[in-house]
């Protein structure tokens, strides 16, 4: 996975044109056992603070190596297009697309969830449940050794410290953020989960996630996902987009951010193949070609639907009043 990203800086620096719009940087280095892993990050469109910003991030579970490959897979297609496809250059004036393919590199190499330090990065933030989180699984500071440990009290691993600082960098300005963070776990549906997790009261930009995704419904009436609050599933303590909503919002209030989670329901993938079950990486990932390759193809429309939503963005997350809490209403009786 590093070499095809690295792949993909080096085709950015031969071709002028994407030298322009397209940035990239290693936002940190990762020492583990004597070898260093960059955390990489491309940056794409519009320089303008102000503007709509789509945020892609994969592999923050390392073991879920499908939801890095994901992020490379829509990244490559998006650079092979701007050499190219005039209608994508001009979308990227007015919008800026972040993405940080693989955020935990020392967990995707050795196909662990958590990082070099045995800290799950999903429940590192400071953020912490105010409503009843399951035992063990919706973080804990008992030990390293065991699954979904949050890490030390008051210390932030080096990959949320770095994730942290490129998203208040990017998006601090913007009127309008969507994040999607790529994850595969057990389920047979593909879920895009908003939030809370640390709480089940509903979060701030409610109104706009109904108003988005009825755009979605309307748009695409056979789409494959279950839209839901992430608390319907579990609450988490330490969850960073809970945190980086948090944190958006109060510099921000009147500006739109809607942190949404792809979980890659993996039971499919398990069922049609139900030796993947003896592998560990079987149970997150699809073990077949044509399975991953049918992955990638199967969330391009969302993107697309994402990039155009962001770019539209006045449409579903500049709400007069009136629609505003029609919107509210709805939600909390499809929801809550
Ligand atoms: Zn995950």
């Amino acid at each position: 996975m590093l070499s095809d990203l690295q792949k993909l800086g080096r085709l950015i620096e031969k071709e002028g044109y994407l030298k322009e719009i397209i940035q990239w940087k290693n936002i940190a280095e990762i020492n583990h056992c004597g070898q260093n892993h960059p955390i990489m990050a491309f940056v794409l469109g519009s320089k303008n603070p102000e503007h709509p910003v789509l945020f892609l991030t994969g592999g923050i579970h390392g073991l879920e190596r499908i939801g890095a490959q994901l992020a490379w897979s829509l990244l490559k297609t998006t650079i092979d297009r701007l050499i190219w496809d005039r209608s994508l250059r001009e979308l990227f004036k007015n919008i800026r697309l972040v993405v940080v393919p693989m955020i935990n590199p020392v967990g995707y190499y050795n196909f662990t969830r958590s990082n070099g330090q045995g800290v799950d990065l999903m429940r590192n933030s400071p953020v912490r449940a105010i409503d009843k989180a399951p035992f063990l699984l919706g973080g804990h500071r008992f030990s390293n050794k065991l699954p979904w440990y949050q890490g030390q009290q008051g210390i932030l691993e080096k990959e949320t410290s770095a994730l942290i600082d490129l998203f208040q960098e990017q998006t601090v300005k913007s009127r309008c953020v969507i994040s999607l963070d790529f994850h595969s776990g057990f389920g047979m549906r593909d879920r895009l989960w908003f939030p809370f997790s640390y709480t089940k009261t509903p979060f701030g930009d409610l109104p706009e996630i109904h108003a988005l995704a009825h755009l979605l419904e309307q748009t695409h009436p056979y789409h494959i996902y279950q839209i839901e609050p992430q608390s319907k599933a579990y609450l988490l303590n330490g969850d960073i987009w809970d945190h980086l909503f948090l944190q958006f919002k109060s510099e921000n209030k009147t500006a739109t951010f809607l942190p949404l989670t792809l979980e890659m329901g993996s039971w499919t993938w398990v069922r049609k193949n139900p030796l993947q079950l003896f592998s560990r990486q079987g149970v997150f990932n699809p073990m077949k070609e044509h399975r991953v390759k049918r992955t990638y193809r199967r969330h391009h429309l969302l993107f697309d639907f994402l990039l155009k939503a962001v770019n539209s963005h006045e449409i579903w997350s500049d709400l007069d009043p009136a629609s505003r809490s029609k919107h509210e209403q709805l939600a909390m009786d499809r929801w809550y």
